[in-house]
Formats: C-alpha cells, sequence, structure tokens
C-alpha cells in the first residue's frame, strides 16, 4: 500500500477531499440525512484513519464546520441538511440574559434568516415577509419524531413535539399561538395543520385533502384586508385534529369566536370588508368591476373556494344558497331609505327609488321571502301596548339601523352554519375514542388610531390568551414548588389578572356595566364614559381630558384610547323582532365573554399546553428588516426576558412516574408509585438535574422529550 493514509501526512489534500466527499453527501443525499457518527463510520473514513482518536477528533471538528457550511447553504433554504445539536438555537444557553443581547442574538439570526428560536420548550417565530423554501414534505420528513436539538428550530418541531406527546403519553394537546396583528400567526397555524396532517397518515387520502381545505374556507370568510396585514383574522379560531390511538389522522372540528361582524356593514378607510365579498362581485358582478387584474385575481380565489366547498363536501344546493345569502347581503346593504314626508326633492329621485326597489326585491327573492315582507320588516316595527298590537313605521335611521342589524346578523348566521357544516361533514366515525391536538390561532392585540368595540373584544380576547399563558409558564410552576417543598428561586412577571378583573368582574366589571348601560334605552356614549368613569377607578382605566367620548386602558401589551361611539348598539347586537323571532336582546358580551372564550380556555386546559409567540420584526412588512425598538416592545410585554429565566432555572415538568416505568421494569412487575421506584426509574433514565418533590418529580423542559424518545424505543 503506497499511501494507507495521506491525509495524516497531508492534512490540507485531506481536508479537501474529505470537504468534497461531505458536501457531496449533503447534497446528493440530503434526504438520509449522514449523521456524525454515520460519517465516521463509513468505510471511506474508517479505512483511511483508522481507529486515531486524535484524528477522529479532528474529523468531528471538520464535521461541524461542514455542516456550518451546511447551514449556510440551508440558511438560503436550498436544500435541508444536518446539524447537531447548537446552542444557538435555544435563548436559554446565552450567557448573558439581558435585553440587549437577547435581541442582538435575534436580529443576527433573522438576517441569516433563521426565523426561528426556542426559548426551552416555547418558540419564537419571526414573520420573514418573505416566501421560505423550509416547508416542503422534505423538512417535514426530516423533523418527523426528531429530537428537537438535532434539527434548527422549526414550526414543524413544535407541531412534531405535540403529536409525539399525543401518541406517547394518550394525551390531548394544544398549541397556542400568539402575537400581534399581521406576525404571522395564521401562517403558523396552517403550517401545524401541515405537519400534523403529514404526521397524521390515514390510508383515507381524502380526509387528508378535506383537513387542507378548511383553513382556506373558513379564512375566505373570516379574513379580510385591514391596514395591518391584508389576510386579517378576523375571528378566533380553535382547530381540533382528532387522531386515533395509534396516531392516524380521523376528523377535525373547528370552533370560531367572535367574528367581527360590523365589517360587513362598514370598514374604517384603507380597509376591506371579507374576502369572499369580492370573489363572488367577481364573478356575479364581473361587468361592474373596472380593476381588471384584482378582478381576475378573485376570480381564481372564488374558483379555490368552490373546490374547497366540493372537497369537503359541500353539496352544489349548499354552496348555492351561501351565494345566495352573500348576494342578499350586498344587495340589502345598497339600499337607502327616504322619508315619505321629506320636503327635499333631492330625497326623492326617481331613479334611486327605482334602484332600491330593484335591490330590495332582488334580496328578498335571494332569501325567498316576499319583497312586501322584506320592506316591512325594515321599515316598520310592532309595538305591543295594553295587550294591543300597534305598528309603527321606522324613521330613516332605524330602518337603515334594521338593515344594517340584519346584514350583519345574516353574516354572522351564514358564518357559524359554515363551520357546524364543516364539523359535521370533516368527523368521521363518532366511535373511535381518540385524542386531539388543538391549535388556537386568534386575532392579534390591535392598536389602531380610532379604536372602537372590536378592538376592545380582541384585546381582551388577548389579555385572556395572556393570561393562560402566565399561569402556564410562571404561576402555576411557581405554585407547586411551594407546596411540595422544592427550592427553586422566583422569577417575577406582569401579572395582568387585575386588568382582567377590571373587564370581567360581575357587577362592577367594564363589561358587567357596557351590559347593564345597554339595557337602557334612554342611555348615549356620553351615559355610558360617565359610568365607567364612575365605577372604574384602578390604574388600568382612565379618560382622557381633551379628547371626548373616549377612554384609555393600559393593556398588558400596552395603551390603547378607545372611542365609545357605537359600543351600545354593537354590544345590543339585536335584531327586530319582526325578522328573527327567538333573538330577544342577547348582549354581545354576555354570551362571547362570559360563555365562549372561558368555554375555549376551559378546553384548553385539559391539554398539555405549547406555545408559538409570533414576533413582527418591523411595520412595512419588509424581509430582513429588523426593527429593534418594535421587537423590543413585544419581547416586553410577552414577558419572553422572564420566560427564559423561568425555563433556566425552573422546572417546567412534573410528570406522572407510572407512565415511564417501562424504561426500568419489565411489563409484568407492575410497580407501584413510590418515591423510590420514581428514583429508580430516573437513574435508569441516566437524566440529570432532577429534583424530587414531596409527592412529584420536577423535571426540566427537555428531559420530558428525552424520556419519551427512550419511552418510544423501548415501547
Ligand atoms: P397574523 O395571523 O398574526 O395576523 P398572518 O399569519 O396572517 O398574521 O401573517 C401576515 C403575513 O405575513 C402573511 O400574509 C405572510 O405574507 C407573512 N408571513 C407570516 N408568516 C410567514 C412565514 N412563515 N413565511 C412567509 N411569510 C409569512
Ligand atoms: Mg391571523
Amino acid at each position: 500500500p503506497r499511501n494507507p493514509s495521506p491525509t495524516l501526512r497531508h492534512p490540507e489534500h485531506w481536508c479537501r477531499s474529505f470537504s468534497h466527499f461531505i458536501a457531496q453527501c449533503l447534497i446528493k443525499d440530503f434526504e438520509t440525512r449522514p449523521s456524525v457518527t454515520h460519517l465516521l463510520e463509513h468505510p471511506f473514513i474508517k479505512q483511511a484513519h483508522g481507529k486515531d482518536t486524535s484524528l477522529r477528533q479532528q474529523l468531528s471538528v471538520l464535521i461541524r464546520e461542514q455542516q456550518d457550511v451546511g447551514n449556510r447553504i440551508k440558511t438560503r433554504y436550498i436544500l435541508p441538511t444536518t446539524q447537531t445539536s447548537c446552542p444557538d438555537d435555544d435563548l436559554v444557553n446565552l450567557e448573558v440574559l439581558d435585553e440587549e443581547t437577547i435581541i442582538a442574538h435575534l436580529q443576527r439570526r433573522y438576517q441569516e434568516l433563521q426565523i426561528y428560536t426556542y426559548v426551552g420548550d416555547i418558540l419564537i417565530a419571526l414573520n420573514p415577509f418573505q416566501t421560505l423554501n423550509i416547508y416542503s414534505p422534505q423538512f417535514s420528513k426530516l423533523y418527523h419524531g426528531m429530537k428537537r436539538s438535532t434539527n434548527p428550530p422549526h414550526i414543524f418541531a413544535t407541531a412534531d413535539a405535540a403529536y409525539q406527546s399525543m401518541v406517547t403519553l394518550s394525551k390531548d394537546q394544544c398549541i397556542i399561538i400568539s402575537g400581534e396583528s399581521g406576525a404571522g400567526k395564521t401562517e403558523s397555524a396552517h403550517l401545524i395543520v401541515q405537519h400534523l396532517t403529514f404526521l397524521g397518515k390515514a390510508n383515507n387520502r381524502t380526509l387528508r385533502e378535506k383537513i387542507l381545505q378548511v383553513n382556506p374556507l373558513v379564512e375566505a370568510f373570516g379574513n379580510a384586508c385591514t391596514a395591518i396585514n391584508d389576510n386579517s383574522s378576523r375571528f378566533g379560531k380553535y382547530l381540533e385534529m382528532k387522531f386515533t390511538p395509534t396516531g392516524a389522522v380521523m376528523g377535525a372540528k373547528i370552533s370560531e369566536y367572535l367574528l367581527e361582524k360590523s365589517r360587513v356593514i362598514k370598514q374604517a378607510t384603507g380597509e376591506k370588508n371579507f374576502h369572499i365579498f369580492y370573489y363572488i362581485y367577481a364573478v356575479l358582478i364581473k361587468m361592474l368591476m373596472q380593476d381588471i387584474i384584482s378582478s381576475k385575481l378573485y376570480k381564481e380565489q372564488f374558483d379555490a373556494i368552490q373546490d374547497c366547498f366540493r372537497i369537503i363536501g359541500f353539496t352544489e344546493e349548499e354552496v348555492n344558497s351561501v351565494y345566495r345569502i352573500l348576494s342578499a347581503i350586498l344587495n340589502t346593504g345598497n339600499i337607502e331609505f327616504t322619508s315619505t314626508s321629506s320636503q327635499h326633492q333631492s330625497d326623492k329621485n326617481p331613479f334611486l327609488m327605482f334602484f332600491c326597489v330593484y335591490l330590495l326585491c332582488s334580496a328578498a327573492a335571494l332569501l325567498s321571502i316576499g319583497s312586501e315582507e322584506l320592506q316591512e320588516a325594515l321599515t316598520s316595527h310592532c309595538v305591543v301596548t295594553r295587550g294591543e298590537t300597534i305598528i309603527r313605521t321606522n324613521t330613516v335611521d332605524k330602518a337603515t339601523d334594521v338593515r344594517d342589524a340584519m346584514s350583519k346578523a345574516l353574516y354572522g348566521r351564514l358564518f357559524s352554519w359554515i363551520v357546524n357544516r364543516i364539523n359535521a361533514l370533516m368527523c368521521s366515525d363518532g366511535q373511535i375514542i381518540g385524542m386531539n391536538v388543538g391549535i388556537l390561532d386568534i386575532f392579534g392585540f390591535e392598536n389602531f388610531k380610532k379604536n372602537s368595540f372590536e378592538q376592545l373584544c380582541i384585546n381582551i380576547a388577548n389579555e385572556q390568551i395572556q393570561f393562560y399563558f402566565n399561569q402556564h409558564i410562571f404561576a402555576l410552576e411557581q405554585i407547586e414548588y411551594q407546596s411540595e417543598g422544592v427550592d427553586a428561586s422566583l422569577v417575577e412577571y406582569e401579572d395582568n389578572r387585575p386588568i382582567l378583573d377590571m373587564f370581567l368582574q360581575k357587577p362592577m366589571g367594564l363589561l358587567s356595566l357596557l351590559d347593564e348601560e345597554s339595557r337602557f334605552p334612554q342611555a348615549t356614549d356620553q351615559t355610558l364614559v360617565d359610568k365607567f368613569q364612575d365605577n372604574l377607578r384602578n390604574k388600568y382605566f382612565w379618560t382622557p381630558k381633551r379628547v371626548e367620548l373616549c377612554f384609555g386602558i393600559q393593556h398588558y401589551a400596552g395603551k390603547v384610547l378607545y372611542n365609545v361611539g357605537g359600543f351600545l348598539e354593537k354590544n345590543r347586537d339585536t335584531l327586530p323582532a319582526d325578522i328573527v323571532v327567538h333573538d330577544a336582546s342577547v348582549c354581545v358580551c354576555v354570551c362571547l365573554f362570559q360563555y365562549s372564550l372561558m368555554d375555549l380556555l376551559s378546553k384548553m386546559v385539559v391539554g398539555t399546553p405549547h406555545f408559538v409567540r409570533c414576533i413582527k420584526p418591523n411595520d412595512d412588512r419588509q424581509a430582513l428588516r429588523f426593527n429593534k425598538e418594535r421587537v423590543m416592545v413585544q419581547l416586553r410585554y410577552t414577558g419572553i426576558l422572564e420566560t427564559v429565566s423561568i425555563r433556566r432555572q425552573g422546572y417546567s415538568h412534573r410528570i406522572l412516574i407510572e407512565e415511564y416505568y417501562y424504561l426500568a421494569f419489565r411489563a409484568h412487575q407492575m410497580p407501584e408509585g413510590s418515591r423510590e421506584n420514581a428514583i429508580i426509574i430516573l437513574q435508569k433514565a441516566k437524566l440529570d438535574n432532577w429534583v424530587l418533590g414531596k409527592t412529584k418529580v420536577f423535571l426540566k423542559y427537555y428531559h420530558v422529550e428525552q424520556l419519551n424518545l427512550m419511552l418510544r424505543e423501548v415501547i
């Protein structure tokens, strides 16, 4: 043999050839993901370098370097490569833990297009504002069943962790996505569904296809273009993906919260109505469209929605009724009223009258009711006095209100109907008892120049989510340390409970006061502000001196000034008795906050939570632009800094040790759940840094993953 190991003598030479080899591995065969040990065991390497350990070390270094090259390639997202655990990926590993360092770290990663970063088991996602090639099925494969440290942080890793713990522990999971409007929550939710659908490979291809259509369909009806986001969710959404005990996907269920119905009748400057109206407008009334390009785009989207309906399983008749109702809403929205006693000639414009009658008749026909009936419902109302029913004619304002209330109600009910129908069509065999992963994507915190009732609802919902996050990350954890006699340093955090109390307390919370005032027919915007001012005396509420009919709230995410104009009307959200008899004056707040959000939270509480924190790096929707100030504010109010410390110091997980007895005992041994047995299991599992409390074992966030992986191997 002439040259058994040229590399020893000519390091440069072998470096080159070895680099070449690795590069080839990475590029040619990226799906097989060669690991360091895998490569070291490769016959080429073994033969060339024998068992020389120092060489092996050198090789490892070189492989690391090669992987960095690979990563750089990957940061441009050409192809996925391997990467061993990188401390850079988790803020918990930072040596210095101040705001500056964290921001600089995130900024550097963002510039390298590493939009994801962990804080322990929590995922931070910075909106890239550009399309990244990191969501293909290859990436789903790359993240499938892997330890989190195997690959760079990714939304698929979070989805995977939720799925794996659901399957391994047979427990429901929920993924809570939060962040400001436009931060990337809805995109993240889609990506999670995409990865879960990949994981839950049922033989049933149709079902997988159906599930992927759910989001686009409901978003056509529930999303709209706002000043901040072209595809802003105007409702809260909780999507539960249902799986069989072995982890095959078997259905999905969607719950919607607080649809912003007022958008149907009015949009702020620069904002639009729900997407679907433009789609049907482009198709049904296309002759009137002046803007050809957007008309074409809308037409394409209309076709896409048609496909969604068809794939999910709506009948043609059902879809047609949906369009009829939408057209009816479009028609009624344009009806204008004039007073019959009007003296102004201009009010009696015959063309306008003719047009309105035409709209009225079309709307009535679309809704399959008589046009006289509809006209009567809009222009008159019944009063019952002393047992006698008298019909009174509405004023122009009143008729306009009725028209708007009808449009809102029709749209709201249509939306709920679509959601219910989807649920009925998506839920396969009800007999199988399964588990689910829930994904919560609600509208993000909003603070506009002018904020109204809708913003108040949205922001209260966000307060609730923040409270839930705090409970899980800080409060519950610390309470348990104390009761279990575990010594762990406490982390201070901003508790938003007092703000929530101010909103939700009965009878003196802001929402109760609003409901009470909404029941007075004589109430005005001024009496409402006065009522708030008289009853809400705390540092989170104030009324500005110079701006009338406004009040300010110090939210967890910042100060917001609300304009009370329309609050009472929007809260009453009533329909005239003649249109829908059963819709007696139910106040929005009562049913939405004291029922639906609480219902939502209680659903979530039963599942093991996983958090995704979306961050908006700039307000201009520009790729690669990292506005330090903006990011700082978001990190501050979401309590990321505190989260980093508690994840570093704390023990975020308590487990049922019986679930892991396979790690140390044989199945037939059935050991009892004692402290001694717990210690045996933990020692067998070779974990370090755990603490035994009085009745529970306290584990670091990374232990759980280790345990689950071991368990999967044993089982
Ligand atoms: P949110 O739901 O938080 O209001 P969205 O999820 O609708 O925000 O995101 C707003 C926009 O940001 C999207 O329409 C998309 O253009 C962009 N975006 C967000 N996340 C991503 C991502 N992971 N990759 C590419 N673009 C993204
Ligand atoms: Mg959204």
